[in-house]
């Protein structure tokens, strides 16, 4: 495929749909995380899961029937008696953005993502940070096109950052787009406006390092990255946020500096393509760095896991070098 750029149809089109995606997710979020609801109710970030990945499905399906999409989720549960309920609520998200949408049809557009991660495929997490989205906080709708294992062209809607800057979560919302060769860019989510472009911070001195964290401590390994704090003498408070939002703050240089390292107590076991991917073009097309945590490439044709890399690292490129030796210092390794 020859290379992308803004008037792509493939760059319109997944502008277009993240965005469609991020406002339904965002009515939801505000709409039924709003009502009276249980501490333990995950149900409208479930709903929202489902009706983002849901549009873009439906998007391939009639802009690009020959790509395969890979999503986090599958439309099983919506087949069964007790998903009947949880389906009605979907569909009637979706038909703000599809009117004449019907439940088998979302459960079809939502199965697209059962797609093989394989020479061409998009990839998408449909709600990713599902805590800051039940907290009423950050969160984000991830999408990417991948070819050959290079992630071509990533965007993230986020509907509750501001100008790709601040945490805050009551936030006006900022769309982040990169563009393989083309740059990174950002404009608002719902207003739009003019694009403007991201660059990454040009910090290399390590004790001025803007470091971002994983709200949910239980995302990271605490001990362990202290050990890298003190390494590299990081003296800065830390920004505390949820999501690949993440990525956008190192492309917009409000922050330097990003480790996944996997903690002991998470439940979850992979890393998975959908939770890096768009992140990836994003920072690298402001300027910066990702890498494994041993200095490796990530490697996008593993399949629905990023099983040849062990965890991430995204910097503005200049403290690229000084993380990776406080990592490779770690008494435990990695
Ligand atoms: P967070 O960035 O903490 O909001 O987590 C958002 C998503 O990233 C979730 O889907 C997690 O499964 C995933 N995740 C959390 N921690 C890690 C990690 N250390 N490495 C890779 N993915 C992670
Ligand atoms: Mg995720």
């Amino acid at each position: 495929m020859s290379a992308l750029n803004m008037q792509s149809p493939e760059v319109i089109f997944a502008i277009e749909k993240v965005r469609q995606a991020a406002l339904i997710a965002d009515s939801i979020q505000q709409e039924m995380a709003g009502q009276s609801m249980t501490k333990n109710d995950r149900s409208p970030v479930t709903v929202a899961d489902f009706a983002a990945q849901a549009i873009v499905g439906a998007g391939l399906a009639g802009k690009f029937p020959g790509d395969a999409l890979v999503g986090e989720e599958s439309a099983a549960p919506l087949r069964t008696p007790e998903g009947q309920e949880t389906l009605k609520k979907i569909t009637e998200y979706v038909r703000r953005g599809i009117p004449s949408a019907t439940p088998d049809q979302i459960c079809a557009w939502i199965d697209k993502g059962l797609g093989e991660p394989k020479g061409r495929y998009w990839v998408m997490d449909p709600i990713d940070g599902t805590k800051g989205f039940l907290r009423g906080d950050q969160y984000a709708v991830a999408l990417a096109l991948i070819e050959n294992g290079e992630v071509l062209l990533g965007v993230l809607g986020c509907p509750n950052l501001t100008e790709v800057k601040s945490p805050d979560p009551k936030g006006p919302g900022s769309l982040v787009l990169g563009i393989r060769g083309q740059g990174s860019w950002w404009q608002p989510l719902k207003s739009k406006g003019e694009w403007k472009q991201l660059k990454v911070s040009g910090q290399s001195a390590s004790k001025e390092t803007v470091l971002l964290r994983s709200f949910e401590a239980c995302h990271t390994d605490s001990p362990r990255m202290t050990q890298i704090i003190q390494t590299m003498g990081i003296q800065k408070a830390p920004i505390l946020m949820d999501s690949l939002a993440k990525y956008s703050l190192v492309a917009s240089g409000t922050a330097d500096l990003l480790i996944r390292l996997r903690a002991a107590c998470s439940a979850d076991e992979g890393e998975y393509i959908w939770d890096q991917a768009s992140g990836v073009v994003i920072v690298e097309e402001a300027g910066g760095k990702v890498t494994d945590l041993n200095g490796k490439k990530l490697d996008f044709t593993a399949g629905r896991t990023l099983n040849r890399n062990r965890g991430v690292l995204i910097s503005n490129g200049k403290l690229h070098e000084s993380a990776l030796k406080a990592i490779q210092a770690l008494k435990e390794g990695v």
